[in-house]
């Protein structure tokens, strides 16, 4: 097409491609979901229906984007991780960012009536924001994964002894509040057992950990020598063939996407699935 006299504003357009070699993490979070959650009645501490919503509409961001090697999802948040060499969209950060909000709020949308049958959606919709943070090495990508399951531990113990003080203590929100003012979690753990007989390390995983969802390859023992991953071709070193990126590309896009509520901050879950980080 002929050059138009308009045409210059492109240049107004800034370049916003993410540093290459790098994990690139963008995470998305449910925009004033405290009154979301109020407004459609989700069960406290944890409304399962959601959690389930939340991994459906991840597992098919997943299956739409089989650039995306991992994501961990807690309330109403999920990180998508892209592996350090991905050259989707050039790595330009805004072109990432909008296509898994945007795929991502489709599908929370298009599946609610799945999880909630009972009660339709009604505007204001449900929507989410999102950004990119590029992460230079493998630990500090695992201390970012492990950040966001602490954070997850932390607010789930917090949340499941507050909602036991009032749901089967009968006590105000704002006392259960005081209450639990500089306590720690062995505190927590003790008002749990004492008062209402919970054990906390009882309480459902999906809870305590959150969600991991990735591609699910064959398991590797721990300790053995990764002899299928060999003959896959998964241990081959470095620089790959044009080639084999295409095959890797149509082999991830295959392969079974699992939602799992496992330790993602020890070394084992990470040993035993070498084709996430290598
Ligand atoms: P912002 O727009 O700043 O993110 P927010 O209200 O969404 O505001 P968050 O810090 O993201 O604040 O907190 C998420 C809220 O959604 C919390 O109040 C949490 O209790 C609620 N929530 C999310 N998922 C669930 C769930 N499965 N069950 C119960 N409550 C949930
Ligand atoms: P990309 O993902 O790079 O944006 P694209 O296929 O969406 O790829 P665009 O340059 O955005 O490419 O072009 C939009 C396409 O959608 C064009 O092919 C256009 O003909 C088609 N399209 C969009 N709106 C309409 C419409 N209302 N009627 C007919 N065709 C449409
Ligand atoms: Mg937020
Ligand atoms: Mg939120
Ligand atoms: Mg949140
Ligand atoms: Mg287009």
């Amino acid at each position: 097409m002929a050059n138009s006299k308009f045409e210059y504003v492109r240049n107004f357009e800034q370049p916003d491609n993410l540093l290459p070699n790098t994990w690139i993490v963008v995470r998305i979070d449910g925009r004033g979901f405290t009154k979301f959650a109020n407004k459609y009645a989700f069960e406290k501490p944890n409304d399962r229906r959601a959690l389930d919503l939340m991994n459906a509409a991840a597992k098919a961001v997943m299956s739409e984007l089989p650039e995306i090697t991992i994501a961990y999802g807690i309330s109403d948040e999920y990180s998508f991780v892209f592996h350090k060499s991905c050259v989707l969209f050039e790595r330009r950060s805004s072109k990432l960012v909008t296509t898994i909000v945007s795929t991502f709020t489709s599908y929370y949308i298009y599946l609610w009536p799945t999880y909630f049958p009972e009660t339709p959606l009604s505007p204001p919709l449900p929507s989410f924001d999102g950004r990119a943070v590029c992460y230079p090495s493998v630990q500090n990508l695992r201390d970012y994964m492990s950040w966001r399951q602490v954070d997850c531990h932390i607010n789930n113990l917090y949340n499941t002894t507050f909602w036991a003080l009032i749901q089967q203590g009968g006590m105000g929100n704002l006392d259960a509040e005081e209450l639990l003012k500089g306590t720690y979690a062995a505190d927590k753990n003790e008002i749990l057992f004492s008062k209402f007989g919970i054990n906390y390390n009882n309480e459902p995983e999906i809870y305590k950990k959150g969600s991991v969802v990735f591609r699910a390859y064959e398991l590797v023992e721990p300790g053995t020598h990764n002899a299928a991953a060999e003959a896959d071709g998964l241990a081959e070193p470095v620089q790959q063939s044009k080639n084999q990126t295409e095959i890797d590309k149509k082999r991830r896009a295959k392969a079974r996407i699992v939602i799992e509520h496992l330790d993602i901050i020890k070394d084992e879950f990470w040993d035993r699935r070498p084709w996430l980080l290598s």
